[in-house]
């Protein structure tokens, strides 16, 4: 007896009960539940007639489309393997991702299939493309609109049950990449289990914090997010998703994230929740025009994935008027592990919260045995139903990061008498000078603090007899001005004099960034070439 889906075909049966609601919206098409269920229940049984079957890979590349769901409940109800390419990928990362997923078909949009084209011939495992939205027929590949149809038909399509195939809650589901900040994007291999318990644990921690706030739990009503995130983001299929088909909300995409038309969007459809990444986050609250848009149906505005400014927390309350929420996850935990919002987060902005209902932490020392006090910096260790197996295809990176039972995270944390959580660095952004640990998130944090930094990144740049030396990268906002000497003894004034940026360079633009929020500070050194290696 199960009282909660087990799998993603209970859960797609769940969300078929929301019927007429509407579930996704792009521009002026939307999708209700039923259409969607139609839609991917047609694609399904069109899969299995291509010979796909329990175990296959499908690869998928494309926005946030209607189709993205459709797709993908078309190939997880199947017990095939879901992979969700990084749509910002270029041809050559695509084909890396489809050649090492060995996917059996590939489903792409046509801005993809563009940037696929040239890649094809090498790609001998792919047995059947098809491409969603193409305006002109294409040789040698089916349009998925002669499989299921325009989103404006699936209603219309036969009302029939999915194909029902035996699925296990520990069947593998999805191949998530990573972000590839710190190297090459590896393969999450994910079950049923992984993604079903961030159902679970989104509800005990939306509990939790209305206990906290002494409210009673309130009977869960849909909401309206408006997902400016990618889909192929762990956080916005795992968090987003599964939550919005068990709780018959509504997901509206947008094809380019933009302030300006997300705020009307806001207004029109009265949306409730929205964010992602902190960025987002700061581009609302300081857009110039936000006073002229009636943005009072927000009520919460979550982000995580990338280390946030903890002025933001403050910001979101008291100039929005709206719950802040943060939470820490990596791909490899299938998204939420710690959750952290209203009060809680108001009174710890530092923190990425305490650990949701159904994980573990640790922090352990370099030898990755030895578990630390409370306090103690090191490196951030989890446990729970939400962890990947492993990478796929990489015996030796999985042999290294998931070690019985738990993951490895290659964080650097601390955690406080109460379990809350305190992300202090990844371990590969440290920089150490001379032997001195310098923590980037903490020197950025500190500028952060400054009035005219709106963007920053702290990196390390090549020292001859100290090893590394932290530089500073920093946008300011528009019209204000800092000098890097003032910037620099703004730092001292507030950190030990060693953890100020030795060199400051300003960029006209906010920091690059990949499609998850993350700076990319690999990219950033370069600013600094200039200084040749120093002398001590
Ligand atoms: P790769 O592993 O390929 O180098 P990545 O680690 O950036 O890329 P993801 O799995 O998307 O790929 O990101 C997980 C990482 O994001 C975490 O290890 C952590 O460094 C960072 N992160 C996630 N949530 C938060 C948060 N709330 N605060 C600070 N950092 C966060
Ligand atoms: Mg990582």
């Amino acid at each position: 007896w199960k009282n909660a889906p087990h799998d993603l075909g209970q859960l797609f049966d769940l969300s078929r009960t929301h019927g007429d609601r509407t579930f996704t919206m792009l521009d002026d098409e939307r999708v209700t539940f039923e259409q969607n269920y139609r839609g991917a229940a047609t694609l399904a049984r069109a899969l299995q007639d291509m010979g796909v079957g329990k175990g296959d890979r499908v690869a998928f590349a494309m926005r946030n489309l209607p189709e993205w769901p459709v797709v993908f409940f078309a190939i997880t109800t199947i017990g095939a393997i879901a992979v969700p390419l990084n749509a910002w990928w270029t041809g050559a990362e695509l084909e890396y991702g489809i050649r090492d997923s060995g996917a059996k078909v590939l489903i792409v949009d046509a801005e993809r299939y563009a940037r696929i084209a040239d890649h094809l011939l090498a790609l001998t495992g792919v047995e059947q493309l098809i491409v969603a939205r193409s305006p002109a027929p294409i040789a040698g590949t089916q349009a998925l609109e002669d499989i299921i149809g325009t989103p404006a038909i699936w209603g219309t399509l036969p009302d029939t049950d999915r194909p029902r195939v035996e699925i296990d809650s520990d069947d593998d589901a999805t191949i998530f990449y990573t972000s590839g900040t710190t190297g090459n994007p590896k393969g999450a291999l994910g079950t049923h289990r992984n993604l079903m318990t961030n159902i679970m644990s989104a509800g005990f921690a939306a509990a939790r914090s209305f206990l906290r706030r002494g409210e009673a739990i309130p009977d869960p009503t849909p909401r309206t997010t408006l997902t400016v995130i990618p889909m192929f983001h762990v956080t916005a299929c795992s968090a987003g998703l599964m939550g919005t088909m068990a709780g018959g909300s509504t997901m509206i995409f947008m094809r380019k994230w933009e302030p300006v038309q997300a705020m009307e969007i806001i207004q029109r459809e009265k949306v409730h929740f929205t964010g992602g990444v902190p960025t987002i986050a700061w581009q609302l609250l300081e857009h110039p025009d936000r006073a002229n848009y009636d943005l009072s149906s927000i009520e919460a505005i979550g982000y995580g994935g990338a280390p946030s400014a903890p002025e933001l927390v403050k910001k979101i309350f008291e100039e929005f008027g709206a719950l802040p929420s943060n939470g820490w996850g990596m791909t490899e935990t299938m998204a939420t592990v710690t959750s952290h919002s209203s009060e809680d987060y108001l009174n710890r902005p530092t923190s990425a919260g305490p650990p949701v209902a159904v994980a573990d932490l640790e922090i352990r020392a370099d030898d990755g045995v030895t578990v630390l006090p409370i306090g103690e910096v090191g490196e951030l260790w989890a446990r729970g139903p939400m962890i990947v197996k492993e990478y796929w295809n990489k015996p030796e990176a999985s042999a290294e990061t998931f070690v019985d039972g738990w993951v490895r995270t290659g964080d650097l944390a601390r955690l406080d008498e109460e379990g809350f959580v305190y992300i202090v660095d990844r371990a590969k952004d440290m920089v150490i000078r001379g032997g001195e640990n310098i923590y980037s998130s903490e020197v950025e944090n500190a500028l952060y603090e400054h009035p005219a930094v709106t963007d920053c990144a702290i990196i390390g740049i090549p020292h001859r007899t100290l090893g590394e030396e932290p530089a500073a990268v920093v946008h300011l906002a528009p019209g204000m001005t800092a000098s890097e000497g003032e910037l620099q003894a703004w730092v001292r004034e507030r950190l030990a004099a060693f953890k100020a940026p030795v060199a400051v360079r300003f960029v006209h633009e906010t920091l690059p960034r990949n499609a998850n929020g993350k700076i990319l500070k690999k990219d950033l050194k370069s600013l600094f070439a200039d200084r040749g290696e120093q002398a001590a």
